[in-house]
């Protein structure tokens, strides 16, 4: 079979019980692509054929024996934030260039445990810090519809490799918007859970408070599917929460959309430098939610103006904490013929950490400083609560919120934006997560230059399934997630 690689995960779970394939033949014609295409894509930055193909034979044995998982067989790339026992994971730094972790994630060990097969590691901003995927100490990776164009951040890998067809499912993690935003520039539909839904134990830490990992697909429907794997409590992970988790896939339908009432802020379809054919696409959605039966109401959210500087003061403190223990002693890069232990963290830090790492280090350590702690840190713990208090009100008179996941479609490769510039295209995302909420990204079409566009739907505290029903939904009765990139369309 040459087009392996367009069938749905639902399509190839039957495909695999069936015995129409097994995963030998899957996996391998994923690698095949990969090892053709991705030399222009680069969203690997490690292939595990090798294994890939034994854990696709121990599928093959189990799905035979008739007691296998529903994904068992199915590939999947992992972000190499997760840790992957045995196999290098670098978050996309030179720090952790040659680290090799004693230990799986959660997600990758559940993952695991249901028979998908890991084709490897995908490629992301340095500690996914950033909206390009170029902070990557391991280069900039293309966009798929446009491959002199960025996927987006930092879960850029992810969201390439299932766009160019080399990758069925990914993982990625959001902090500030690295599921959502890479899903809407590569016309994906990618799921940030409510905070605490999915494990945190393995997955390198940013901003803990913030760090949250999901599935990044074609589809609601796929998504389902991972999140029915990958969510759920996890005694590793003291923030992960005892709840019951809902079968996502059964419940794909269970929402209704008509009657259903969705928030439009204001405030989000007025800010500057909102591209017009994005802000074109995402109404047009909202207007075919409404003949599905949606309600769209008018809503405020007065703290809009908060987001940006809130959120680049939160994260970098706790990432300037978090990433105290990369010191050149217990693992990770050191540099060369160190003076003394001074010059050994200095050297290390400043040879191990690029650019924006730095940046985030520096803003982050001086907002915790003793003198300047009650005027930043605590202010914006303050204003925090304030954000996530608009949202529950907001969350009195409607069901979901709708926005764009960006204010722009992707920007070329090196279009070296600024850190102002660039951390304001994260308007749309920071306040999700500064509140704990989950979120959605789902294609809605394209601009002038045939870049995909997102639209956003931000849920109640654990409504992931019905923010994945709605657009379910959605996609039944549109077409935009079954378009594919030309670079899709190759074979190897
Ligand atoms: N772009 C945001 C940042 O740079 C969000 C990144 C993320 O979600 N990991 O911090």
């Amino acid at each position: 079979m040459t087009d392996l690689h367009r069938l749905s995960i639902r399509e190839l779970s039957e495909g695999l019980k069936q015995a129409q394939f097994s995963s030998r033949e899957l996996t391998e014609h994923y690698l095949k692509r990969i090892a053709k295409i991705d030399a222009k894509v680069k969203s690997y930055v490690t292939v595990t054929a090798e294994q890939a193909l034994v854990e696709a034979d121990a599928a093959d044995a189990a799905i035979k024996s008739g007691n296998a998982h529903a994904l068992a067989g199915i590939p999947l790339a992992h972000k190499d934030i997760f840790c992957t026992q045995g196999i290098k994971t670098t978050a996309g730094s030179k720090m952790l260039d040659n680290f090799i972790s004693p230990y799986d994630a959660t997600v990758v060990a559940k993952a695991k445990a249901a028979g998908l097969v890991t084709l490897g590691k995908v490629n992301m901003d340095e500690f996914a810090m950033g909206s390009t995927s170029e902070s990557s100490y391991f280069g900039a990776t293309g966009n798929p519809w446009a491959l002199d164009h960025v996927p987006g951040g930092s879960s850029g890998g992810s969201a390439a490799a299932v766009a160019a067809d080399l990758a069925p499912i990914a993982t990625g993690t959001d902090t500030g918007g690295s599921i959502r935003q890479p899903a809407s520039f590569c016309g994906l539909t990618g799921l940030k859970p409510t905070y605490g839904r999915v494990s945190r134990f393995g997955m390198i830490a940013f901003a803990s408070s913030l760090d949250q990992g999901g599935p990044m697909a074609r589809s609601a429907e796929d998504c389902a599917y991972l999140m029915n794997v990958i969510a759920g409590h996890d005694a590793k992970d003291s923030t992960s929460v005892d709840k019951e988790v809902d079968d996502y896939v059964a419940n794909l339908n269970g929402i209704a959309v008509k009657g259903l009432r969705i928030g439009i802020p204001k405030q989000y379809f007025n800010v500057a430098g909102l591209d017009a054919d994005v802000k074109a696409r995402v109404e047009e959605s909202l207007k075919k939610l409404e003949e599905m039966g949606a309600t769209l109401v008018e809503i405020d959210l007065n703290m809009t103006e908060a987001y940006v500087p809130t959120y680049y003061l939160i994260a970098p403190a706790e990432a300037s904490s978090n990433l105290s223990r990369y010191d050149g002693v217990r693992y990770g890069y050191r540099c060369e013929n160190p003076k003394d232990i001074l010059d050994l963290y200095k050297r290390s830090r400043s040879e191990g950490f690029g650019a924006e790492v730095q940046r985030r280090i520096l803003i982050g350590t001086y907002a915790l400083s003793a003198g300047y702690y009650d005027a930043y840190y605590v202010k914006a713990q303050k204003v925090r609560r304030l954000i996530q208090q608009d949202f529950l009100k907001a969350f009195e008179n409607v069901d979901v919120i709708a926005a764009p996941s960006a204010p722009t479609t992707a920007y070329k490769i090196g279009a070296n934006l600024s850190p102002t510039e660039m951390y304001l295209g994260d308007i749309y995302t920071l306040a999700v997560n500064l509140a704990g909420l989950p979120a959605i990204n789902a294609p809605v079409g394209f601009d002038k230059d045939n870049l995909p566009v997102g639209l956003q739907l931000i849920g109640n505290y654990w409504s992931e399934s019905q923010l994945l029903s709605i657009v379910h939904q959605y996609q039944q009765n549109t077409d935009w997630h079954t378009k594919r990139a030309a670079i899709a369309e190759e074979n190897a």
